[in-house]
């Protein structure tokens, strides 16, 4: 189906990761920075359908968490595709998440067609790093945070430098703040 875009548009494939956060929470606190959250892109359409892939019932509700806050920002709306239907967001979990290149909570990958006045998400799908989120004892609310983050990214953010940003690089206390929603506004409005 992608082949109708080649004359216009270049497929990039490409991944974002979230690094393990170790520093204490008082530091976010002192952190007042107004940075805005930057974006790479967006789908074609608000309405995008997603599906968690992972058998584990309570990832599955981290998912449905995160996913309940991005749809209340207003902006898109995130829906369960159907089952049998073809998802544009995949929302997974691994236990064997290989770390060789640093510490990973989650990671997502993401393709996206390259055009001239923006880039076009096409598919993306987001990881939760299980065995490092138990290790490094994250509780239900950080893990949730962090799949806040990796939507944002499927979403199309970017990182930012701010530590209030549920989209701060390395981050699993932050949730979405006003920064995140004027971004995903901005993505989303031509
Ligand atoms: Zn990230």
């Amino acid at each position: 189906m992608l082949s109708k875009f080649t004359k216009w548009a270049i497929l990039i494939i490409a991944t974002v990761v979230l690094t393990l956060a170790t520093f204490s929470s008082t530091i976010i606190a002192s952190a007042t920075t107004n940075t805005a959250t930057p974006s790479w892109g967006s789908w074609e359409d608000t309405t995008i359908t997603y599906k968690t892939s992972t058998s584990s019932s309570y990832y599955k509700g981290v998912w449905k968490n995160a996913v309940k806050r991005w749809n209340s920002v207003g902006v898109v709306q995130l829906k369960a595709a159907k089952a049998g239907q073809k998802a544009d967001i995949t929302l997974t979990s691994s236990a064997s998440l290989s770390t060789k290149s640093g510490k990973l909570a989650g990671y997502t990958n993401y393709s996206y067609l390259k055009k001239s006045n923006d880039n076009e998400i096409v598919s993306a799908t987001s990881t939760l790093n299980r065995s490092l989120l138990s290790k490094y004892h994250y509780s239900k609310n950080q893990r949730t945070n962090v799949a806040t983050h990796e939507i944002g990214h499927a979403l199309g953010l970017s990182h930012s430098k701010s530590k209030n940003s549920v989209m701060y690089a390395s981050d699993r206390y932050a949730s979405i703040d006003h920064q995140d929603k004027v971004a995903l506004q901005n993505a989303y409005t031509d």
